[in-house]
């Protein structure tokens, strides 16, 4: 459903992204990772059109979206989270949640809108906090409600960035527990993440980028006990 075909984005002389390949599956969730600076959250901001690519192409359902604003691109049906959460700080709760049904790629109204966005507080365990104002809530919470936001607005693809990044043990589990609800309801998630046991848990398939290129791709096993990305994890590669 989603594809990458030597995507390539360059800050002046880095290279972010190197001449990036790889192809997500409907229903499939795909563990993007690698070790600090390697181009993640840069790919998935090529992808979700907050950044155009250098060079290269990306298509959604066979379509090209590599030139599109990001606004176009979450109409269409590709919506993310942020390594840090980005809500609107002086709505409440429900209504974070709402503007998510409302400018996503269904474009819910009115009460059809409601109920949508409270359908989704509660798939994330917040219904009971619809009308607290954001700034009461507890990190995971804020967490939950930009997750609930996002799936809100009806993505057929779904970009977490570091998702998990933050949270204690307790609430590690429960929000791999999330994701695995998520999964198999059939969402197609890209999943950027540093927690190993979630990458093992979650994923069908992972991509393993260093300094900006694509050095693996297989099963989290698989990728996980490739030498070449251990090297990368531990430093070792001749990173700049
Ligand atoms: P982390 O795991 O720490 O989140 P990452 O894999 O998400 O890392 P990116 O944030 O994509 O890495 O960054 C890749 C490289 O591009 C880094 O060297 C970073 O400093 C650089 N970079 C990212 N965004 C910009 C930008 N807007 N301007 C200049 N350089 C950037
Ligand atoms: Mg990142």
């Amino acid at each position: 459903v989603l594809s990458l075909r030597g995507a390539t984005k360059r800050f002046g002389g880095l290279v972010a992204v190197n001449d990036l390949d790889f192809d997500v599956a409907e229903h499939e969730v795909m563990g993007l990772i690698g070790p600090n600076g390697s181009g993640k959250s840069t790919t998935l901001n090529l992808i979700s059109g907050a950044l155009p690519p250098t060079s290269g192409g990306i298509a959604l359902r066979g379509t090209p979206i590599e030139n599109l604003p990001a606004q176009e691109i979450a109409r269409k049906g590709v919506a993310r989270t942020f390594q840090l959460v980005r809500l609107l700080p002086s709505m409440s709760v429900l209504d974070n949640v709402r503007a998510g049904a409302v400018f996503g790629h269904r474009r819910r109204w009115g009460a059809e809108a409601e109920t949508h966005a409270l359908r989704m507080l509660k798939l994330v365990g917040l219904d009971r906090r619809a009308h607290a104002h954001t700034g009461e809530l507890t990190y995971i919470d804020t967490k939950r409600v930009e997750l609930a936001r996002v799936l809100a607005s009806d993505p057929e693809v779904l970009l977490l960035d570091e998702w998990l990044a933050g949270l204690n043990p307790t609430e590690l589990e429960e929000g791999i527990a999330l994701i695995r609800r998520l999964r198999d309801d059939g969402r197609t998630i890209v999943l950027v993440e540093h927690v190993m046991d979630a990458i093992r848990s979650l994923c069908d398939a992972c991509v393993v980028m260093s300094s900006g290129a694509k050095i693996a791709e297989g099963t989290p096993d698989e990728v996980l006990s490739d030498p070449e990305v251990i090297r990368a994890y531990l430093g070792d590669d001749d990173d700049a």
